[in-house]
């Protein structure tokens, strides 16, 4: 492997631990893909009458050891869903049987994929990546490997110095999406820029605006020139639109606030160090609901781009615009609104933020520049 904690090693396996399960595997400083089920570590069996996966098997490890796994392992032990991993660990600290209970049931699975791991591909090094795998790795210390065969470094996948493991992990990603077609949603253009140090959390860059504020030019312009992948609402919900039907207001309304969720849950799955740029109206639901979906996907930082024109100017390309829809989105009946809204929109204002007037020419320019200072800065 050609850069950081991968310089030397021959063999490496990543487990990233996210919402789900997801993984890598180099040998002799390769990359091993080329089938779909490649480097799919989450769906290593470890209890075959275990919960049913969706897979289509049962107690694979991501059924056992992923984020949704131990937000189950809590709710099982009778406690609220509020409860933080860290509160977790601090309980286990002070003697707390329950919450030792929860990281050994979260722990052990995972301890029993790594040692699988291990026999099937003898790496040098297991690294645990995702939003949750520096937890994971302290919880581990309570589900030691059995030893002597197991015995292999296991580290968190947090640190500048596993940019290489992280850019493996990223292209094996990007090839399964290759191939399966299933999570097509732009993780296929993933990609980690040789020149620059991995960085420890996910972050977004969230492109803001209001129906027809010209979000859209904005957050592909974006997304091409610093190589990040895009996800848009429009992305995942036409689709289903197309597929079930266009229905009423509410419906189209509940099949926005699936697809907000459902980009969450794709950034929640995407390696550590990943910055995603998200095109959406954040302002169509609850600030809260913003906050509990990027805690729970483990984006640490965010950079706000405003996207904004005068009412009327929205109202002319909704209009030209409403032949090209799919049946379900708001029609023509739905511009005084737009109007009205656009006199009342703000944006979030959560992190830095760059303001731009879409009715000028997009200064993309600036925009990267400002990106490259505020977000993809080495930290
Ligand atoms: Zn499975």
């Amino acid at each position: 492997m050609a850069l950081g904690a991968a310089r030397g090693r021959e063999s490496i396996v990543m487990f990233t631990i996210g919402t789900g399960i997801g993984g890598a595997v180099a040998q002799d400083r390769q990359i091993v893909r080329g089938k779909g089920t490649a480097g799919q570590l989450g769906h290593i069996t470890v209890d075959i009458s275990g919960e049913a996966c969706v897979c289509g098997r049962r107690g694979c490890v991501e059924t056992t050891s992923s984020g949704t796994a131990l937000g189950r392992h809590i709710a099982r032990a009778g406690l609220g869903p509020d409860v933080s991993i860290d509160q977790l660990f601090a309980r286990d600290a002070g003697g707390d049987t329950l919450a030792r209970g929860i990281l050994e049931a979260w722990a052990r699975p995972l301890r029993a994929a790594i040692d699988s791991a291990v026999a099937m591909f003898a790496p040098d090094l297991v690294l645990l990546g995702g939003g949750l795998g520096a937890a994971a790795h302290r919880a581990l210390a309570s589900a030691p490997a059995l030893a002597p065969w197991y015995q292999c470094p296991v580290e968190p996948a947090q640190l500048g110095d596993d940019a290489g493991v992280i850019g493996a992990g990223l292209q094996a990603l990007a090839a399964q999406a290759t191939v399966t077609q299933a999570s097509s949603v732009s993780l296929l253009s993933a990609r980690l820029d040789p020149g620059r140090h991995a960085v420890p959390t996910r972050r977004a860059v969230l492109v803001n605006g209001i129906p027809a504020s010209g979000k859209s030019t904005v957050s592909r312009g974006i997304a091409d020139r610093m190589g990040w992948p895009l996800l848009t609402l429009d992305t995942i919900k036409n689709p289903f639109l197309e597929a079930l039907g266009g229905g009423d207001r509410e419906f189209n309304r509940t099949l926005g606030r699936a697809s907000y969720q459902a980009i969450w849950s794709v950034v929640g799955e995407a390696p550590a160090g990943t910055t995603i740029v998200v095109d959406a109206w954040f302002g169509f639901q609850p600030r809260q609901v913003l906050e509990d979906h990027l805690r729970r996907a483990g984006v640490e930082q965010t950079a706000e781009i405003w996207c904004h024109a005068p009412g009327e100017v929205l109202a002319e390309r909704y209009r030209t615009r409403l032949d090209q829809r799919p049946a379900g989105h708001p029609g023509a009946a739905y511009i005084p609104e737009l109007i009205e809204l656009a006199k009342r929109a703000e944006p979030l204002r959560r992190g830095p933020l760059f303001d731009i007037d879409t009715t000028k020419p997009i200064a993309f320019d600036a925009i990267t520049q400002w990106l490259q200072a505020t977000i993809a800065a080495v930290p």
